[in-house]
């Protein structure tokens, strides 16, 4: 604790003589026999404790923080007081799935990072009191939609991931007709065929896809865009289109021995082991078996955890640069390491080895070490000479990130233009090179975060409103002035 010239001043505040207090969390144990979330909520009292931890700074860094811009201390100040309600409302004014975010969100890196708590004591709990405060509002039959009056103007969203869910929900609540077109038979995106149910469970994402059914959102499923239906028909029977296919091309292995039997890719191993989607590939069985993922990302974590609960006999994670330098979320990590993860640090796989029968049995590494920061301010790992050696593997399953799944073959999709990384590019508005179509989240930023194509969309979904009014204002216009002479209207 704190023992400087401030200790009078901080002396007055809550959080000096208040620990953080983590939400409950089930033992390791407990939680790796199922696939059940790790995490429950406050009860009333703490959530209350928690909140007056908040010093309600005049500037708050937790706001910039958040890249929703969320007003924290606003509905820190209410949950203190008791007005869980009110916190929840306004934590929604900003948000369109708080409840999602609250338990996906790396709060470490973004709105908890940027307390300014963090230095002389541990940060506000936020990410646990905006689950408690919107949980509760759901507790308490708060959250239930009213649709708007319609105003006669039709949107198509492609894809049903928190980008597509997001810019549906900002439109149908200005009034707009929206159906969501989705390829997989359930909507949610990466929230569900991606995210293990023990970070976020499966009921939660249906929850918040009903709610936008109840604000009349309709929801076409098995339709992939591209193949049964192009860009020209929707556009004709739609005023305006927001794409949100998403990034879920996984990027390639690139050594020798990736053809070998018994690797798999990172997706479809978590689609088949925590949800019901059909898939056209046999089982993978991990049970008993020495199980190595390569890659340092929240996806290579939840293939640990996944396997460790599927009944894997060992599993270590491969990644070529340190702890500090992972991109996955520490608390997840955390988590990794309590459920009997192993990590090998600055090692690099150099090749995949094979028996005679062509099954995976050993990932041959390299040592790295790290040089100086590359243009993102990671430092870049290199090999160590001579540093070679083996892990004995059964199983592979490959982390490396994801990208654009191309369009399919002769689809008129192709005609939106991407920057140079082969994203789709798009303007201030989120409008891509084609008139009345926007794009948002993974699709428009290569894999990212829940939180960022949250932000995406309603930025989209506010491009979109002012496109359509001022194109109706146009046709009012040119309505009102049918009627004069031509040269009175030129
Ligand atoms: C395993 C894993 C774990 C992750 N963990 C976290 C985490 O803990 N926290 C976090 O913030 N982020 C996490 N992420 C990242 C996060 O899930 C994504 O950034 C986010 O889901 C992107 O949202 P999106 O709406 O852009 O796309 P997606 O969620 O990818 O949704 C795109 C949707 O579009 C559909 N679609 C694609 N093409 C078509 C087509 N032609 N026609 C119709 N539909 C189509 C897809 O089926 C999909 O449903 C994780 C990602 C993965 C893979
Ligand atoms: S949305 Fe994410 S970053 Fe923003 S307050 Fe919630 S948990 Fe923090």
């Amino acid at each position: 604790m704190n023992q400087g010239p401030w200790t009078e001043i901080d002396a007055q505040h809550d959080w000096y003589n208040l620990p953080r207090s983590a939400p409950p969390k089930r033992s390791a144990t407990e939680r790796v026999a199922d696939f059940l979330e790790v995490y429950g909520d406050y009860d009333e009292a703490t959530a209350r404790e928690q909140a007056r931890r908040c010093v309600e700074c005049a500037e708050p860094l937790c706001v910039s923080g958040c890249p929703l811009g969320n007003r924290i201390p606003e509905w820190m100040l209410l949950t203190a007081e008791g007005q869980f309600l009110e916190a929840a409302a306004l934590s929604r004014s900003t948000s369109n799935m708080p409840e999602i975010c609250a338990r996906v969100c790396p709060q470490e890196r973004l709105c908890e990072g940027a307390c300014v708590l963090n230095g002389r004591a541990e940060p506000v709990a936020i990410g646990a009191i905006e689950r408690f405060i919107n949980e509760y509002a759901f507790a308490h039959g708060a959250v239930d939609p009213v649709p708007a009056p319609p105003n006669g103007m039709r949107v198509a969203v492609l894809g049903s991931g928190p980008g597509g869910l997001s810019c549906a929900d900002e439109l149908a609540r200005r009034g707009y007709a929206v159906t969501v077109y989705e390829s997989q038979p359930t909507p949610g995106g990466l929230l569900v065929n991606g995210i293990p149910a023990f970070k976020l469970e499966k009921s939660v994402v249906a929850r918040r896809v009903s709610l936008l059914e109840k604000r009349g959102v309709v929801f076409k499923v098995g339709v992939t865009v591209g193949r049964d239906m192009s860009l020209a028909e929707l556009q004709l029977e739609h005023d305006a289109i927001f794409l949100g296919f998403g990034a879920q091309q996984a990027r390639p292995l690139g050594i020798p021995g990736s053809h070998l039997a018994g690797i798999y890719d990172a997706l479809p191993f978590l689609v088949q082991k925590n949800t019901e989607t059909p898939l056209d590939m046999p089982p993978i069985d991990v049970r008993g078996k020495r199980v190595a993922v390569l890659g340092g990302g929240d996806t290579a974590m939840d293939c640990l955890r996944t396997a460790i609960r599927c009944g894997a006999a060992e599993t270590l994670c491969i990644y070529r640069r340190d702890r500090a330098n992972m991109p996955g979320s520490r608390k997840e990590y955390d988590n990794s390491i309590e459920e009997g993860a192993r990590f090998s640090f600055l090692t690099s796989p150099v090749s995949l080895l094979g028996d005679a029968e062509g099954r995976v049995t050993t990932v041959r590494c390299v040592r790295m070490e790290l040089g100086a920061p590359d243009p993102s301010g990671r430092r870049s790992p290199r090999p160590v000479r001579g540093s070679e050696f083996d892990v004995p593997v059964d199983v592979v399953l490959t982390a490396y990130g994801f990208e654009l799944v191309p369009f399919p073959p002769g689809s008129d999709l192709a005609m939106i233009k991407r920057n140079d990384r082969g994203e789709i590019a798009v303007d201030d508005q989120q409008m891509t090179s084609v008139n009345g179509v926007f794009a948002g989240g993974d699709l428009v930023r290569g894999p990212s975060l829940v939180v960022h194509a949250v932000r995406d969309a309603r930025r989209a979904a506010l491009g979109i409103h002012r496109y359509l009014s001022h194109r109706r204002l146009f046709e009012l216009d040119a309505d009102q002035t049918d009627h004069l002479s031509p040269e009175l209207t030129t």
